[in-house]
C-alpha cells in the first residue's frame, strides 16, 4: 500500500517547477565561471547570494583575490541551541545539514560551449558545466525554494557553502569548508550523480586527490650562437615526465598525470622556463606520501647537468593541494541506507557509488562529518566538451533533497 506523503503539495511544486529549473540552469550555463574568472563566478555568486537571502538565509561571503567569493549560507538554530549544549553526539537530527556546491567549471569561455543545448529526442542537454555542478546548484536552490514556498524550512537549521575555486583544488576554500562542516550533522554535497541500472547514482566514498604545479628555472641563451651557455628547463622537465607517471600503481588503485607542460619561449631559445602540474589519485593516505616522497626524489633528481654532475635547472613545487579520501563510516553508511529507502518512496533508484573524482565532501568527512556526495542532477562526460545533463533528473533529485532535508536522519514518527 503506498505510503501517504504528508508533504503531497511540497512534491507537486517542485515537479511543477521543472521549467524554472530548466530556465535557471540554461541562464547559469551561459555564464562563464571558469576558474580562471573571478569575475564570472562572483557574478553568479552575486545571483546566487540573492536568491538565498530572499529566503532568509545569513550570508557571509569570504573575498578572495585570485578566486571568486565562497559563499556561506546559514538559516535556523544555532547548532548548541538545537542539540541543547556542546558536548551532545554531533549527528544529523539535531546539528545543521551542510549543503555544498561550486560555482566555478572547468570549462573556459573561448571553448565556445557556454549555452544549453537540448539533444534532439532526448531529455539531456549539453552545455559546459551543466551536470558538473550547475545542475546540482539548480537541485539545491529549488529545494530550498519549494520547502521555503511550502512554510518548511524551519525545520532543520541549515548551511549552504557555495566555492568558485573547486576544479582547482580549493585552495582558497578549503579551510573554511572544514570549518563549517565541523559543527555540521551531516554534508550533502551536489556534485552529479551517473546513470546506473534502473536509476542513478550517489556517491559515499571517493578516491583522494593531490595536485603539485612544478616550475624549472634554467638559463635562456641564443639557440644557434651560444647554446651551451642556455639550460634547458623544458629539457629538465621533460625528462621527468615518465619517471613521475610511472608512479601509477594499479595495483593500489593509484593514479599519477602530468595533465600540463608548458615551456619556452620561442624556437630559437633555449627556454629558461617550464612548469607541469601533476595530478595524484589514492585510496589511502599512506600511499599518498609515499608517492608524494618518490615524487620528491624524482624532482631532486637532475636531468641537465654541468660536467661536475650539479644540476643546472632549478626545481620547485610552486603550489600543492590536496583533499583526503572520503571515507564511509558507519554513520554514513547508515544514512546512505535511509537515503536508498527514502528515494524508493519516490519511485527512485539510488544506487551507492564509489568514485575515483574527488570533491570537496571529502574534506567535510575529514573533519568528522558523515558526508553524501553526488546528489546534483545526473549526467556524463564532464569536464568534456560533450558533458551532458539529464533534464528529467533536474525535478527527481530536487524532490530527493527537499525530502532529505524534511527526514533524513531522524526517527520516524510511530505509524498510527
Ligand atoms: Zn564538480
Amino acid at each position: 500500500m503506498p505510503i501517504q506523503n504528508p508533504h503531497a503539495a511540497l512534491f507537486a511544486r517542485i515537479h511543477a517547477d521543472s521549467t524554472r529549473m530548466e530556465a535557471d540552469l540554461a541562464a547559469w550555463v551561459a555564464m562563464d565561471t571558469h576558474s580562471a574568472n573571478k569575475q564570472g563566478v562572483d557574478a553568479l555568486g552575486a545571483l546566487l547570494c540573492t536568491r538565498l537571502e530572499a529566503m532568509g538565509f545569513r550570508v557571509a561571503e569570504l573575498v578572495n583575490g585570485v578566486h571568486g567569493r565562497t559563499l556561506v549560507a546559514r538559516r535556523g538554530p544555532r547548532p548548541t541551541d538545537v542539540s541543547g549544549g556542546d558536548d551532545g553526539p554531533r549527528n544529523a537530527a539535531t546539528h545543521p545539514i551542510l549543503l555544498l556546491g561550486h560555482m566555478d567549471t572547468v570549462h573556459a569561455a573561448s571553448a565556445g560551449f557556454n549555452s544549453l543545448q537540448r539533444v534532439e529526442g532526448s531529455t539531456h542537454a549539453k552545455g559546459a558545466g551543466a551536470a558538473d555542478m550547475k545542475g546540482g546548484l539548480v537541485v539545491l536552490l529549488h529545494a530550498l525554494e519549494a520547502l521555503h514556498a511550502e512554510g518548511l524550512l524551519d525545520r532543520r537549521a541549515l548551511r549552504v557553502v557555495l566555492n568558485g575555486d573547486e576544479e582547482v583544488g580549493s585552495p582558497a576554500s578549503g579551510e573554511l569548508i572544514r570549518a563549517e562542516a565541523t559543527d555540521c550533522g551531516l554534508c550533502l554535497c551536489f556534485e552529479a550523480g551517473r546513470v546506473a541500472d534502473g536509476g542513478s547514482t550517489f556517491v559515499t566514498r571517493r578516491k583522494g586527490m593531490m595536485r603539485l604545479s612544478v616550475r624549472a628555472r634554467g638559463r635562456s641563451a641564443h639557440a644557434g650562437v651560444e647554446p651551451s651557455l642556455g639550460a634547458s628547463a623544458v629539457r629538465e622537465l621533460a625528462g621527468k615526465v615518465g619517471p613521475i607517471e610511472d608512479l601509477a600503481d594499479a595495483a593500489t588503485g593509484t593514479t599519477v598525470l602530468v595533465g600540463t607542460f608548458h615551456g619556452g619561449t620561442a624556437a630559437n631559445t633555449v627556454p629558461e622556463e617550464a612548469t607541469l602540474d601533476i595530478d595524484v589519485r589514492f585510496d589511502d593516505d599512506d600511499v599518498r606520501q609515499q608517492v608524494e616522497d618518490d615524487l620528491q626524489g624524482i624532482l631532486r633528481k637532475p636531468v641537465v647537468r654541468d660536467a661536475a654532475g650539479r644540476p643546472r635547472v632549478a626545481t620547485t613545487i610552486r603550489e600543492r593541494v590536496f583533499r583526503p579520501p572520503m571515507e564511509a563510516s558507519v554513520v554514513s553508511e547508515g544514512l546512505a541506507a535511509e537515503l536508498v529507502r527514502l528515494a524508493a518512496e519516490h519511485g527512485q533508484v539510488l544506487v551507492p557509488e564509489a568514485r575515483g573524482g574527488s570533491s570537496d565532501a571529502a574534506l567535510a568527512a575529514d573533519v568528522g562529518c558523515p558526508a553524501l556526495c553526488g546528489l546534483g542532477a545526473v549526467g556524463g562526460a564532464f569536464h568534456t566538451r560533450d558533458e551532458w545533463v539529464d533534464l528529467a533528473s533536474l525535478p527527481q533529485r530536487t524532490v530527493l533533497l527537499a525530502r532529505l532535508i524534511l527526514d533524513l536522519g531522524l526517527v520516524p514518527e510511530p505509524r498510527k
